[in-house]
């Protein structure tokens, strides 16, 4: 594997469950405020929200896509009031940020998230200013990964070659459109995602901490 990365010049990173591990579950309040948003939106109970959430989740990749595709609710106020949570949890990762900016080649940032909320996310981890870009969800036009289209997009819009191009992600599932492209594919298995079948076909590499993969590759020699 590690001969592989040679040709890497473009590192792409899914930010949420990526650049942080689990223990620091940030994600955790982000559902909590996009049930209380549901909650408020249509003035029901906490628990016909939730339902609604995990509906639109299943038929639209996020809960957001329902809301616009079925309810006209604007993505901008939604995305601020769902991402109003506390950082708290999330440490500056100086470690984590000397292994990244040693990575040969651009950084990028490929989240189903909006920018705003990476921005405070990378700050909380000691990992601002050292990204190229961030491609959100409103650069997707708002169609999550693994949407193809989303995929396609990114590459025409920061000119990335997939070839050259290796994506780091927590869900495997976000991996098979990157796979398709002729990206190198890395999953971050913290296992505890639902078994969804077999991840070889588009998963290139399968590890269990971003840190200590960097790490591996900086320390082995001619990987990079
Ligand atoms: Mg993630």
């Amino acid at each position: 594997m590690h001969k592989m990365l040679s040709h890497i010049d473009t590192w792409i990173f899914d930010l949420d469950l990526t650049l942080y591990t689990p223990d620091a579950n940030i994600m955790a309040q982000v559902r909590d405020r996009i049930a209380l948003f549901v909650e408020k939106h249509f003035n029901i109970g906490s628990d016909e929200a939730h339902q609604i959430r995990h509906t639109y989740w299943k038929k639209y990749g996020t809960t957001l896509g329902g809301l616009m595709a079925e309810h006209k609710v604007d993505p901008h106020g939604y995305l601020d009031f769902v991402h109003d949570v506390d950082m708290d949890l999330l440490r500056p990762d100086p470690d984590l940020r000397r292994q990244i900016t040693s990575l040969p080649g651009r950084k990028l940032i490929f989240t189903n998230a909006d920018a705003p909320y990476a921005d405070r996310v990378l700050a909380a981890r000691g990992l601002d200013q050292l990204f190229e870009d961030i491609f959100d969800i409103h650069r997707m036009q708002h169609v999550p990964k693994p949407a193809a289209t989303s995929y396609d997009r990114l590459c025409a819009e920061l000119d990335i070659n997939p070839a050259q191009a290796l994506f780091v992600e927590d869900s495997a599932h976000n991996l098979a459109p990157a796979k398709a492209l002729g990206m190198t594919t890395i999953w971050v298995n913290h296992g505890t995602e639902a078994d969804s079948g077999s991840t070889d076909e588009y998963v290139d590499l399968e590890i269990a901490d971003l840190k200590d993969w960097l790490s591996s590759i900086h320390t082995m020699e001619g990987a990079i």
